[in-house]
């Protein structure tokens, strides 16, 4: 039994077995071959080497002719390693006595080479593991031939280990057959683990390598509250977790039970509880949890999920289709929010070295007019069918927010001019997520509807934390007193110019907060639709004086683990039975 420790990014717990994707997306089958197909698939075998070890020999000589021998050295090492007669028999035996698949039995046999490798001592010794790594790829992709299995063609359940997963590739995920995945990389806030949540797959990033030691086939538990994975855990292992997840359903059950009860202050004041969703099927999940509307429609996965980008009439589709389904309730739709970890096959910008401070979002929207104008039109074509507001993503200049608005401006004078119909009051509203739109917000205040937080983003920003990255993931959390001072002040700041102001980032999904936002003057959330019931239930045990008191002693603290331990002694003063 083998126990890693990573970030829970999706809540639940899957047991099941393992499908190892490499980084091209090859899956590694653990396929038993009958007696009598053994000799072929030596054959089959004998061949991918023989391929391999053309291909590199090629490689070789090309590189020799133009850099010179000494840097080509490394494709004879490679050769040789594949040429290796211990490793060939290894194979063999898997392949004659085992009778396990080429495949399986080059993932396992090169991944036990690379794992002895990684754990001898020295410098030199993790790139030799990168080799017998690109070995394996390069015969698995002469094994599989054109094979290649792909995400979406999973038909069989299982669990997904994969060194990363982009947003797209997860929102590929079938939810039906892939019941947790897990990742090498990636941290709380990106993407991949908002869309993990979308789809309620229980999931855990940035375990750090691990997938040398897995070949698929084996059994794995995902612990998605708690961000641990078990490798061939023991029997009692398996019965306590299939305890818990009894044990959640109960609590699950006993909340759903609040759906139809407003998110009501034990003081009367009336908290506006809306949905975060990336696709429009999610609109029924919000409706299931009792939400009052959507407050965060991510628009930019309807990019994601396709290799085209979708025309004016598909986008119409869309989003009318999510604005009649709420029958009269409010749905903001975020303008296309792609870039850094969300880029679609469409036109990439040139290689960035910061994606994240680079051409990302209503700069990207700005730099493509054609595609952004598209977006304006759809969602204006839309608005006859529902409550809908527009949002900007990523505003940090107020020259951005005027030229997006012009954009706008632009695309209803030419629903004018074809006299198409389209909502006239409809609200435009923007993100605030970086700490130049805080500082800036009585400007801002000038020139929109209303404000949402975006903590995912505003946490990276005001930090300087990549919310992607595990290796500084201790560091990304809501709960930095910098962090929730910002928040303050663009609450305050919009209080005073009386533009309504709420939060869509990750922060407001977690109960821990629940009682500070509503202290520092928030009255509308919009969160993960899986968290409401959880919220709602905070919401209708606390008054506002109490969260008001609890607001004013976090903002005099000044640390983040100050401001957690204390919002937990707070938290579990209301929630008693429900451990933080
Ligand atoms: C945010 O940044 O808080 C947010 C809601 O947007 P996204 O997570 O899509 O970047
Ligand atoms: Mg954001």
């Amino acid at each position: 039994m083998e126990r890693l420790q990573g970030i829970a990014v999706s809540p639940g717990v899957a047991i099941g077995e393992v499908l190892v994707m490499d980084n091209e997306g090859f899956r590694i089958p653990r396929r038993f071959l009958s007696r009598d197909a053994v000799d072929d698939e030596m054959e089959r075998l004998d061949k991918a080497i023989a391929a391999s070890t053309a291909e590199i020999e090629r490689h070789r000589v090309r590189v020799s002719q133009q850099l010179g021998k000494d840097s080509a050295a490394i494709f004879s090492a490679h050769i040789q390693m594949l040429n290796d007669r211990g490793l060939r028999a290894k194979l063999e035996e898997m392949i004659r006595q085992r009778h396990y698949s080429p495949e399986y039995a080059v993932s396992r046999a090169l991944r036990y080479y690379a794992k002895i490798i990684q754990s001898l001592e020295g410098d030199y010794m993790p790139e030799r593991a990168t080799d017998i790594f690109d070995i394996e790829k390069r015969l698995l992709r002469h094994l599989f031939g054109k094979r290649r299995e792909e995400l979406a063609h999973i038909n069989a359940e299982v669990l997904v280990l994969a060194h990363t997963l982009t947003p797209s590739e997860t929102s590929h995920l079938n939810p039906k057959y892939v019941k947790g995945f897990v990742t090498e990389i990636g941290g709380a806030g990106s993407h991949t683990a908002i869309v993990a949540e979308a789809l309620g797959i229980p999931a855990v990033v940035g375990i750090g390598p691990f997938l040398s030691n897995v070949s698929g086939g084996e059994t794995a538990i995902i612990d998605g509250y708690q961000g641990v994975v078990i490798l061939h855990p023991d029997e009692e292992t398996i019965a306590r977790y299939r305890h818990e997840v009894v044990q959640y359903h109960t609590h699950a059950a006993k909340l759903e039970k609040l759906r139809d009860l407003p998110a009501v202050t034990a003081d009367q004041v009336t908290i506006q509880l809306l949905g975060n969703i990336e696709f429009p099927y999610e609109v029924e999940q919000c409706q299931k949890r009792g939400a009052n509307g959507i407050g965060l429609y991510r628009t930019e996965f309807l990019f994601l999920s396709r290799d085209t980008e979708p025309t004016e009439e598909e986008q119409t589709a869309a989003y009318t289709a999510v604005a009649t389904a709420l029958k009269g309730q409010p749905v903001v739709m975020r303008t296309i929010d792609l870039g850094a970890d969300k880029m679609p096959g469409l036109s990439p910008p040139e290689d960035e070295d910061n994606p994240f401070l680079g051409l990302r979002s209503i700069r990207l929207a700005l730099k493509n007019p054609e595609m952004f104008r598209t977006q304006l039109r759809a969602i204006l074509r839309a608005s006859t069918a529902g409550n809908i507001s527009i949002m900007f993503p990523l505003v940090s200049t107020l020259l951005e927010l005027k030229h997006a608005k012009m954009m706008l401006r632009e695309a209803r004078e030419d629903l004018d001019e074809e006299g198409a119909a389209y909502d006239r009051d409809i609200k435009v509203g923007m993100m605030v997520e970086v700490p130049s739109a805080v500082v800036m917000l009585d400007h801002f205040a000038e020139e929109v509807d209303f404000f949402s937080i975006g903590t995912n983003d505003l946490i990276q920003y005001a930090l300087a934390v990549d919310r992607s990255n595990k290796d500084v993931a201790g560091l990304y959390t809501a709960a930095d007193p910098a962090v929730i001072r910002l928040i303050d002040m663009a609450v305050r700041t919009a209080q005073s110019r009386e533009v309504p102001i709420s939060m869509c980032g990750q922060m407001c999904g977690s109960p821990l907060y629940t009682m500070l936002l509503l202290g520092l003057g928030l009255r509308s959330l919009s969160l993960t639709p899986a968290a409401i019931p959880e919220v709602k239930q905070v919401c209708r045990r606390v008054n506002l004086s109490s969260c008001e008191r609890v607001a004013q002693r976090v903002l005099e603290l000044e640390s983040a683990r100050d401001v957690k331990t204390y919002l937990k002694e707070e938290l579990s003063k209301v929630l008693p039975e429900v451990p933080v």
